[in-house]
């Protein structure tokens, strides 16, 4: 975990290359490559850096991080128009949360053009990673999470903290989709993690998010 202040990256190591995953609010690259090399990792050992989806707290320093590491983008196909604009997608249902999430008119982060684009899954074994990224969609239509062999899953905002920043994990009212939310989250049980890591708040255990599903 790279901590960012209200949000997180994640660093998943590999035996010689390694994959991020987010990139954080604008302004935090050098402290993402303070935290690689704190943990004796080389940037350039970087090879691939996973877009969870495209809101500005998860690809703000996306360009100056892709320059620190001269990784490839991954994001899903989409997301691939956000990040190429800087725009933020679209993440709301409720009237209230319209109201309070309008989508803005400017950019909201820096444009990088991706190299791949996620349908369902990506496999991660080519970038020095066992593991792959799978389509969640729910938060953002075009939200991905990482699930690692070794039993972590990485979901960004597909469950975020009931009190914003911490609290028992929830469904997010300004979700995209509260019932693709639900089935993504599912599908994340489905391959039975050990533990789910989010952007905002947790970790959490599987059966506190199983809970959360119940019908
Ligand atoms: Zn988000």
């Amino acid at each position: 975990m790279l901590g960012l202040g209200f949000v997180k990256a994640f660093l998943v190591r590999g035996a010689e290359k390694h994959v991020l995953v987010d990139s954080g609010t604008a302004g935090n690259s050098m402290k993402i490559v303070a935290q690689l090399e704190c943990g004796g990792v080389n940037p350039l050992d970087i090879w691939l850096i996973v877009v969870t989806h495209a809101h500005a707290d998860h690809t703000g320093s996306l360009a100056d991080v892709v320059q620190a590491t001269g990784a490839k983008v991954a994001v899903h196909r989409l997301e691939a128009e956000h990040v190429r604009t800087g725009m933020s997608p679209p993440a709301a249902e409720s009237r209230l949360s319209r109201i309070m999430f309008r989508p803005s008119t400017k950019p909201r982060a820096v444009c990088v053009e991706p190299d791949i684009l996620v349908d369902d899954e990506l496999d991660l074994r080519p970038y020095g990673v066992a593991g792959k990224a799978i389509w969640t969609p729910g938060h953002t239509r075009g939200s991905v999470s990482v699930f690692l062999e070794s039993g972590e899953a990485i979901v960004g905002d597909l469950v975020l903290p009931r009190y914003m920043a911490f609290g028992p994990p929830a469904i997010a009212f300004w979700a995209a989709s509260r019932e693709d939310s639900i089935a993504s989250i599912r599908k994340v049980l489905d391959l039975r993690p050990s533990i789910i890591l989010t952007s905002h708040g947790g970790p959490y255990r599987p059966e506190v998010l199983a809970k959360l599903v119940r019908c």
